[in-house]
């Protein structure tokens, strides 16, 4: 029996078993083990949308650049609930993590199960200026660890909560990395337990901003005055049209969630890089007005 005929037997199997019916017909499909973490909706929005509280592909890619994003967003499932018929050489897809998000910040990609896809970040740095910075913990992929050493490595891991460390312990232990976590989230083995609700400077370029609400020992990152890491604090929501938090996923205080928010509004950035959720990019200068409309949001919800 030749290789296609096999893949072609295999797949007929596994789309009679777990396609999702939401899907629209044709190559690429989402099976029944989605766990709903939003990503392919993000990075591949033109292909994949929710139905049913799962992702489906409402879109076949139809040309070149939808055919690329749908295959980072396979790559990046952190089930492998992204299929298809055909057989596709994912080997560009691969490679192509961390990729790019602006200057010298880099989604990961390889979104981890246990952090329910959390998306991880890393900044690229020279050694001199303090090494590279891993921003939550990605799953631990032998293509990315190696495209992460080709890229200078990593210095420092920054776990913006406990619901996105993931695989940390692996990670700081091959690099090898110094993790920093809040006191009222850190996890065993953290190397540098930050305390407190004051900003913490870890060096010149990175601030710490504790964000207590959706958990305990929740934090932000920033990032150059620029780019801010806000795990579960703070995303832009596609279908409201402004930045919010998330108010059925407060696992601690959402007063206390309003009151950071008011306190991170103090802090000068233009890039909102979530751990769950979509990224948004505002002039620095409408940010605080995009700041206040969250919070505005918030105190009605
Ligand atoms: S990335 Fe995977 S698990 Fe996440 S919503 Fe899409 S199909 Fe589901």
């Amino acid at each position: 029996m030749t290789g296609a005929r096999l893949w072609s037997m295999i797949s007929a199997v596994v789309q009679r078993r777990d396609r999702l019916p939401t899907n629209t017909p044709g190559d690429f499909f989402v099976d029944a083990s989605c766990i709903d973490c939003d990503t392919c909706r993000w990075m591949a929005p033109t292909v994949f949308d929710r139905a049913e509280e799962q992702s489906r592909v409402h879109h076949q890619p139809a040309n070149d650049a939808e055919l690329a994003a749908a295959r980072l967003a396979l790559v990046a499932c952190p089930t492998a609930s992204i299929r298809t018929e055909a057989k596709h050489d994912l080997a560009a897809a691969r490679a192509a993590f961390p990729l790019l998000v602006a200057e010298d910040v880099f989604h990961c990609g390889y979104h981890s199960e246990s952090s329910i896809g959390a998306t991880s970040y890393l900044v690229r740095r020279p050694a001199e200026r303090g090494g590279n910075v891993l921003v939550d913990s990605p799953r631990w992929s032998r293509a990315l660890v190696a495209r992460l050493e080709e890229l200078g490595g990593v210095r420092t891991l920054f776990l913006t909560h406990v619901d996105d460390v993931a695989e940390h312990a692996r990670f700081a232990a091959h690099f090898p990395a110094e993790r920093v976590m809040h006191a009222g989230d850190a996890v065993p083995g953290i190397e540098r337990v930050l305390e407190g609700l004051e900003p913490v400077e870890l060096d010149p370029e990175l601030r710490v901003v504790p964000t207590p609400g959706h958990t305990a020992g929740s934090a932000c990152l920033a990032y150059r005055g620029k780019f801010l890491f806000s795990g579960d604090h703070l995303a832009w929501s596609e279908s409201r049209g402004h930045l919010y938090a998330f108010r059925s996923a407060t696992w601690f205080d959402w007063d206390v969630q309003i009151d950071s928010m008011e306190r991170l509004a103090r802090e000068r950035f233009e890039w909102v890089l979530p751990g769950h959720g979509w990224r948004a990019h505002v002039p620095a200068a409408d940010m605080p007005a995009a700041m206040r409309r969250c919070i505005e949001w918030m105190r009605a919800h």
